[in-house]
């Protein structure tokens, strides 16, 4: 059978706020297997970015439980000397917002390179002429002159374009990045996920795509994992998902997206309420006060997964819930 490339199971991790726990990342299992890209969606502050920042070690999360393998190896007991060789030449990220993720004073061209020499890639003439490479790659135009400018000189698109080239400076195996089209204008973002796209195919590397734009999913992803509270409420082959979603969250989100075909002046679908503040997550469904089958079990146990999806609509066991959906 083949063995994933990073494989996490059951990671629970939280952050001390002004003396209470907030309960981010709950009971999240995944697995990314080598060539693969998968997307993570969900509304702002349902856990996606902290999932990721949490299993790299970004950010002072507190890992409760769970295992994290990337090529076998453990993340969750290396120290952060070992974990920093890790981060970058065998997972790169591109952080949300180029602006303030680059550095406002320094150089294109040695922003580059900086990694390149901390990872022992390339010594300091090699660096210079990788980091040409890299700008070529992610196709910056005049690469040449962008080498000697900083962040501010550069537009959003160009800014993102350098982020990739940092991310990949080291060869990473995965590339994660975090919503990596925000903030871009329209034709931009679809140059991004064109990018992206192009990279994955001709780097063979996995990726691992954070965004709340099921539009950059579709284009970028093979399989999808739909995030809600801190938990993973539904998984599957990104056309299933998009075409057959089960979790009445993912249904609903997908109904939220702006569409081409929406006429003039229609107003488009909103998910009333708010998500469950994460200080003190609910014992049953998180998703119950918004959603418009909740019964009285979904307020008191957390479901199942069954079809893929996180919801006591598809509970096996319980046939007759099922029926009365259903019919
Ligand atoms: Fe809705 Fe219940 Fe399913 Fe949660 S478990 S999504 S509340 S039907």
């Amino acid at each position: 059978m083949k063995k994933p490339l990073l494989d996490v199971q059951n990671v629970n991790a939280s952050f001390s706020i002004q003396g209470r726990r907030l309960h981010a990342v709950r009971s999240v299992s995944f697995q990314l297997f080598e060539g693969e890209a998968i997307g993570i969606v969900g509304e702002s502050g349902c856990g996606k970015s902290a999932l990721v920042q949490s299993l790299l070690r970004l950010v002072p999360a507190s890992i409760e439980s769970g295992t994290v393998l990337f090529d076998g190896v453990d993340l969750l007991s290396l120290s952060m000397a070992e974990l920093r060789k890790i981060r970058g030449r065998g997972i790169g990220m591109v952080f949300q917002d180029p602006m303030t993720a680059l550095n406002p004073t320094m150089q294109i061209g040695q922003q580059i390179q900086e990694p390149l020499r901390i990872h022992r890639v390339a010594d300091k003439r090699e660096a210079k002429t990788r980091a040409l490479e890299l700008l070529r790659l992610t196709k910056v135009p005049d690469p040449e002159i962008r080498l000697t400018q900083f962040p501010h000189q550069l537009s959003g698109g160009m800014r993102q374009r350098v982020s990739i080239a940092i991310a990949l400076a080291a060869h990473p195996r995965i590339l994660i990045a975090d919503e990596p089209t925000t903030a871009l204008d329209p034709t931009v973002q679809a140059q991004i996920i064109h990018l992206l796209k192009e990279l994955r195919h001709e780097l063979k590397m996995s990726q691992i795509i954070i965004t709340h734009d099921i539009g950059a999913v579709a284009s970028l992803c093979d399989r999808v994992l739909v995030m809600y509270a801190g938990k993973i409420v539904e998984e599957g082959p990104v056309d299933g998902i998009l075409n057959e979603p089960r979790h009445p969250y993912t249904k609903m989100l997908l109904l939220s997206r702006p569409s081409l075909r929406s006429k003039r002046g229609e107003k488009l679908f909103a998910i009333e309420g708010s998500p469950p503040s994460l200080f003190s997550p609910p014992a049953g469904c998180p998703f119950a006060a918004r959603c418009p089958h909740a019964m009285k079990i979904c307020e008191s146990a957390f479901p199942p997964v069954n079809q893929n999806a996180a919801c006591w609509l598809y509970d096996e066991k319980d046939s007759d819930v099922h029926a009365a959906f259903t019919h």
